[in-house]
Order: C-alpha cells, then structure tokens, then sequence
C-alpha cells in the first residue's frame, strides 16, 4: 500500500514502529530526523494518494490532546480529540483532510504513552471528559498496523469516568474483537445512504458491510453510536435514508444505540476550494450551499434544519431516543 515508509530515528526502535514494519510491505524505509522536515513541506496533490501513498512514522511533540470545538458531541461534558495520526486511506469526496493539509501522505504517531499521559491530566483536572479518536483519520482503519487500542483501553479501564469515542468507517474490527469491550469504551460509525455512500465514499466499505460490522460489535458488548454525518441531498434522501434507517433497526434495535449525530455536509473555504477541484462534477461541488455564520460553506440554515429534522424524525419512528440524537456542528 506504501511506496515509501520514513521513520523518525527516535522511534526506529519502538515496539509500535516494530509492528507498523512487519505489517506494511515496502522495501523502501527511509530514516529521517524529523517528519516536520519532510511531511507536506511540497504540495503533493489530495488525488495522488491514488497512485503513490508514503507513511510517515514518528513522535508528535506539543500538545497531543485538544479540546474539541463547540457542538461536537452529546451533553455537557468537556470533549477533547488527541492526535495520533494524520490522513486516511479511504478518499471521501467530502473529506475536510484534502484542504487541510499539503499531502496526502500517511503519518502515524507512535507516542501513545505521551498521549495517555496528557488524556490523565485532563481527567484529573475534568474528572468526566470524553476523548475522541480519529480526527484527523479514521479511528481503525489501520489499528492492525498501529496495534494501540489495548494501551488506550488500559487508561480507560483505570478512568472509568471518562469515555472513548472509536470513530470510522472501516469494518476493520478484528482488533476490537480480540479486546474486552468496556462501558465507557464507544465504537461509533459514520453512515450515510447507500447511494450517498456509492458517490462520495470512494474506497469505503459499503454502508452493508458497516452495518454488519456495528452489529457484530454490538453482539459482542460494545456500546455503538452512529452518525449520520454528512448528509448530502438529493431528491430522494427521505426515502433514501428511510432504507438505511429501518435496515439498521432489523440488526439492533434503536433504542440501544448510545448515540446518533446528524450533521449535513460543510466545508471550510479552503477545503471547498479543493473540493471543487478534485471534484468538479460531482453533486457534492455543486450545493446549492452559501457561506454559513461561523464563515462555513453549506446549505441555507431552513434547508438544514429540514434534512436534520426528516432524520430525526425516521430514526424517532424506528424507536430511537429523542434524548441522544444531537445536531453536529450547528
Ligand atoms: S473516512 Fe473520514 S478521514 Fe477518511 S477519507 Fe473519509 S472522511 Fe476523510
């Protein structure tokens, strides 16, 4: 899947790094002082991931766990992302990470001890915070490689009062599987229509197959949220979604998902920019959008609150709690 795998000689030894290398097949490995020195410092195009995708493996310095915008999960509680990778192997046509950073190439962080470490302080001084995963990549698609959930899931064994989110698309779960699931330990999976996931979700898993995934986990302890976010629309997304909702009530019963997110498709300039130029003729270019309050590209607030509303509406009338569906980002 790489082309060339650079790694930080500072964590050439680390047992992560060690298992990142079994895994990947590449006979190109090149040492490197630091990946600040090397990683996006040439523009490398959003597409090229397509023909020619690099890894990058080191330490991420400074701070490593942040605290997350206003309006990004459910309830009052702090919420707080950490960052231990950048980029993704799937190419969303949506996907904010095109804008955001000057490549595409892969980076993973193998301090996850710094990490939980920075994860504890905030615990102590919150004592209830949740922590999300995955926001500059996907939470598991690659967790075969980086082999670090049973670290995070140690602290969370010890913090019982704060909580993970695991978000994705992946049905890469085999590591999940292998791991006791905890209460405050939540697997969330972003989904959308099939035929929005056929347009937008280039290299994804199909939403079947996430749902098959979600509904394993389930089966197996895990606490499960979904999100559907973001909504694209078409003509026919009522119905569209009304499909994808009432096939995911015949797996799990509504009512004991942890959580839904509705959230409808938003770009910042910059990445709007890119989108439209990566893809030009595709649906998700063309709107109809304006730029929103906070500054953001999207469609008009009435437009929004009625998509929202409609989902709301058919995941309420397949029996989920009105109490844990949240608007994303609004
Ligand atoms: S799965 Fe998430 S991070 Fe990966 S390309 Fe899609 S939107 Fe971006």
């Amino acid at each position: 899947m790489f082309e060339k795998v650079f790694i930080e000689h500072k964590v050439k030894d680390s047992q992560y790094t060690l298992n990142i290398l079994k895994k990947v097949k590449t006979k190109k490995i090149c040492f490197i002082d630091s990946i600040d020195d090397i990683w996006g410092r040439a523009k490398k195009p959003y597409l090229q991931k397509r023909q020619s995708l690099n890894l990058f493996i080191g330490k991420k310095n400074g701070m490593l766990v942040k605290e997350a915008p206003d309006a990004y999960g459910l309830g009052n509680e702090k919420h707080f992302y950490y960052v231990h990778a950048y980029n993704c192997i799937y190419e969303c046509q949506y996907c904010y990470l095109q804008g955001y950073f000057n490549t595409p190439d892969i980076v993973l962080y193998v301090n996850h001890d710094e990490i939980i470490k920075q994860m504890q302080q905030k615990v102590d001084i919150y004592k209830t915070a949740w922590f999300h995963a995955g926001e500059y990549s996907d939470s598991l698609a690659l967790s075969h490689y980086t082999n670090e959930l049973e670290a995070y899931f140690e602290f969370f064994k010890k913090n019982t009062q704060a909580k993970l989110e695991l978000r994705t698309k992946s049905v890469n779960t085999k590591l999940l599987e292998t791991l006791k699931p905890l209460k405050n330990i939540y697997v969330s999976f972003s989904l959308s229509s099939h035929q929005g996931a056929k347009l937008y979700d280039n290299k994804c898993p199909s939403i079947k197959a996430r749902i098959k995934s979600l509904s394993k986990l389930f089966k197996l302890g895990y606490n499960i949220g979904i999100h559907f976010d973001p909504i694209v629309y078409s003509d026919n997304f009522e119905q569209e979604y009304k499909e994808v909702i009432s096939e995911l009530s015949n797996q799990i019963e509504l009512n004991k998902i942890q959580y839904f997110s509705i959230g409808v498709v938003r770009y910042t300039q910059d990445v709007y920019k890119e989108v439209q130029q990566n893809y030009p003729k595709s649906q998700i270019s063309i709107g109809p959008y304006v730029k929103s309050f906070d500054g953001k590209i999207r469609y008009n607030r009435p437009m929004r609150n009625w998509i929202m509303n409609k989902i709301r509406q058919l995941l309420i009338d397949k029996g989920a709690r009105n109490e844990v569906i949240y608007l994303c980002m609004e």
